[in-house]
């Protein structure tokens, strides 16, 4: 079997949220590796190759910003071969999260934190550069990166960083029993959706512009994941995910919300396609970019 079956459409009110007018999200890509289809999702096939994307992304709001994942770091060929062999893949390493930041006179005071959606090599790395920066963890990730073999990376980079441990609250969210809703306003949620790694996260982000984004880290790698929809094929989901039957109720409720939000897998480029860039200057400020 290569679909899931489709859930039925979420067709009960999108919860309410007051984002401030100046509040903006911005793509700061990192970085790609090499991976084929036939191992993203069911169906895929092995001479498509994709591009996963290993990207951070900043939302700015006046009560503080906060980057959700760091992409790649300076230091990422190092972690590369820190991985088992069988997982290391050709790679492409741009400007870290860190440099862009940097790029625009950005103000590294105005973060809150970094936001891993969850601790693995391709989301942690750049922590690499944004030390003094909180980073915010869930107590089920940080204990999962404590412990797993696959948080090698993130107890070398997190090394020195003060941990700010947030707690979820039992207040649904589109479907999502444990949420935190940052700011109090709605527009920053962020929603426990441990299958991949027990504290894996989903980031829901709502502009004042109207539109709204689900950052939904591994839960899917691609869009494809979402579409069609398929999950992980069987072998992957076995290696990489750590519950695959909350990892498959979480799906089908991403799956569900598809069309009323824009779902960003974190590996699939495509995905962030509209989300601007950072850029110097005064439009770094309000950057009006294209929300689409
Ligand atoms: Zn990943």
């Amino acid at each position: 079997m290569t679909s899931l079956p489709r859930p039925p459409a979420w067709t009960a009110p999108l919860p309410p949220a007051e984002p401030p007018a100046d509040m903006t999200v911005h793509h700061l890509p990192t970085g790609t590796y090499e991976t084929r289809a036939a191992l993203a999702f069911r169906g895929g096939s092995f001479r498509d190759k994709r591009s996963f994307a290993a990207s951070a992304v900043l939302v700015r709001h006046p009560r503080g910003d906060l980057l959700i994942d760091a992409g790649f770091g300076a230091a990422v060929a190092e972690h590369i071969a820190m991985l088992p062999r069988f997982v290391r893949a050709p790679y492409q390493a741009g400007r870290t999260a860190a440099e862009q930041l940097d790029a625009i006179g950005y103000d590294r005071g105005r973060l809150l934190g970094v936001v891993p959606t969850h601790a693995h090599w391709d989301h942690v790395s750049g922590l690499d550069g944004l030390g003094g920066t909180p980073l915010w963890m869930n107590r089920l990730e940080r204990e999962y990166a404590a412990a797993d073999p696959d948080g090698k990376v993130y107890r070398q980079v997190s090394r020195g960083y003060e941990i700010h441990e947030y707690a979820f609250a039992d207040r649904p969210y589109l479907g999502f029993p444990s949420t935190y809703d940052v700011h109090g306003d709605g527009s920053v949620v962020i929603a426990l959706a441990g299958g991949h790694t027990t504290g894996s996260v989903i980031v829901f982000v709502t502009l004042p512009t109207g539109p709204r984004y689900a950052f939904v880290g591994d839960l899917a790698w691609q869009i494809d994941g979402i579409r069609r929809p398929a999950e992980r094929p069987w072998l992957m989901s076995r290696l990489a995910d750590s519950d695959p039957a909350q990892l498959r109720r979480d799906l089908l409720r991403v799956i569900a919300l598809d069309g009323l939000l824009r779902i960003v897998p974190a590996h699939d480029l495509g995905s962030y396609e509209g989300i601007p860039l950072l850029v110097p200057g005064p439009a770094a400020q309000t950057c009006p970019g294209r929300h689409a």
